[in-house]
């Protein structure tokens, strides 16, 4: 049976076409793989694991200060070493669940008691966040007294 071509696959692979498709693809996947080595040996640097909870599963950079962020994390590695080592300076390791809390936390307002934005925002119950609504619907109330009387005067 040895040296029995199947004609199927022959003609399947000469039709095959976009070999440009395929030297890129392969190109990626080159880049892909340093990269990835330049990332894990970083994250292995740091300790291979989150800095939150201690999970070694899908580890993510993270920049601890937004604000200080020059470089997206998928842009660092890229980069020649000097240029890393700065930005990396600035990042830590993240599980991706604990960097999804703090972008998150990241993006909304801190609740503040006995605010607007710890009653409504963050449906506080404690007494300040309480005692804000209950102060805020007495105001609300005098305010619709006086527009009466004033509508009673005019
Ligand atoms: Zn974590
Ligand atoms: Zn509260």
């Amino acid at each position: 049976m040895r040296g029995i071509v199947n004609p199927q696959v022959v003609r399947s692979s000469r039709t095959r076409p976009a070999m440009a498709y395929k030297n890129k693809k392969k190109q990626n996947n080159f880049q892909n793989e340093w990269i990835q080595a330049r990332r894990f040996e970083w994250i292995a640097s740091q300790g291979g694991k989150c800095v939150q909870c201690g999970s070694a599963e899908n580890l993510e950079v993270d920049h601890i200060n937004r604000q200080e962020k020059t470089l997206k994390p998928s842009q660092i590695w890229s980069r020649r070493k000097e240029v890393r080592e700065v930005e990396l300076l600035k990042c830590q390791v993240l599980c991706y669940h604990c960097h999804k809390i703090k972008t998150i936390n990241e993006f909304t307002k801190p609740l503040v008691h006995g605010t607007l934005n710890g009653y409504r925002k963050h449906k506080c119950k404690c007494f300040d966040c309480m005692e804000w609504m209950r102060e805020d619907s007495r105001r609300k109330r005098a305010a619709q007294r006086l527009r009466k009387l004033e509508a009673l005067n005019n």
